[in-house]
This record gives C-alpha cells, sequence and structure tokens, in this order.
C-alpha cells in the first residue's frame, strides 16, 4: 500500500492522537510491512526505546488503527488494521477474525469462512479478542506427512 507520512499523520489527528514520530514510523513500518510482524522484528527497526515503542504500539491497538496477536506461546505480533481507511476519519468495524499461525513457517493467515460467534451475557463490554490457532499451515502439514511418509519407507 502507498502511504505517505503525511497521511499518517491526518490518521492520527483524525483520532485525536498526537503525532509522536514513534506512532508515525510504527505506522508507517506496518503499513509498508502489509505483513505480521513480531514485537522483536518491529522493534529491530526502530530507533526509539522499547518502552517508547511499546507504548505506541498499545495506544494504536487501542484506538484499532493496529491489530495485535497473542499467540499460545506468548509471542506478539502486530498488523496496521486494513480496515483503517487513511486519511478518512476511522470508523473501524470491529470483526471476530480467527487466525492460524503456522509454527513451521512462522506465517499468519485469517481464515476465511470460518466465524465465531459469541453471545456475552447481558451487561458484558467487549474490548478485545484474541482467536488464534497454532499448528501447521497447509503448506507445512503436507511435508510433514512426506516427511512421515519417507521415514515409513525406510522401516519397511
Ligand atoms: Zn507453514
Amino acid at each position: 500500500m502507498e502511504v505517505s507520512k503525511n497521511d499518517i499523520v491526518k490518521l492520527l489527528q483524525s483520532n485525536d492522537m498526537s503525532k509522536t514520530s514513534a506512532r508515525i514510523s510504527l505506522i508507517f513500518l506496518l503499513v509498508q510491512a502489509n505483513s505480521w510482524l513480531s514485537l522483536q522484528d518491529i522493534s529491530k527497526q526502530m530507533k526509539q526505546s522499547r518502552t517508547t515503542i511499546y507504548r505506541a504500539l498499545n495506544i494504536l491497538c487501542e484506538k484499532a488503527i493496529l491489530k495485535k496477536l497473542v499467540d499460545t506461546d506468548n509471542k506478539v505480533f502486530f498488523h496496521f488494521n486494513e480496515q483503517v481507511h487513511l486519511s478518512i476519519p476511522s470508523t473501524i468495524e470491529k470483526k471476530e477474525l480467527v487466525y492460524f499461525r503456522c509454527i513451521y513457517c512462522d506465517t499468519i493467515n485469517v481464515l476465511q469462512h470460518t466465524h465465531i460467534d459469541i453471545k456475552l451475557p447481558k451487561g458484558f463490554i467487549k474490548t478485545g479478542t484474541n482467536f488464534i490457532i497454532s499448528g501447521y499451515c497447509a503448506n507445512c502439514s503436507g511435508k510433514l506427512q512426506e516427511h512421515s511418509h519417507s521415514q515409513n519407507t525406510t522401516y519397511d
């Protein structure tokens, strides 16, 4: 996605957020990456301190400008929320998406056509959800089967 720092400044302004260099660089980095980046990857590419980065990530997630995933092994990933239209005041729809993280090739995919329908009891207010399944993706599970197959044939 093409994005200018000016678009990012407008996005922060439309969300009543001050335009700190950490916030601008974070959004810029994640829009350019267009994939899930781990906290470690992000820290490596930023010149700010870890505390500054962490604070900026938290507020951007609260505003739903970024999406956050915590895998079952507690590894944290961030992605720019594609539902945010840059330079347009954000009206962000929050969908219950289910994510799948492959522990073999370390990719994260949204599981299409998989929905979770949760009805909260009266009076409960949801502020976030985190649905992530870890395992082997279609590409890698194939490799595993080939591998176990070749092992079997060795034993034959
Ligand atoms: Zn995989």
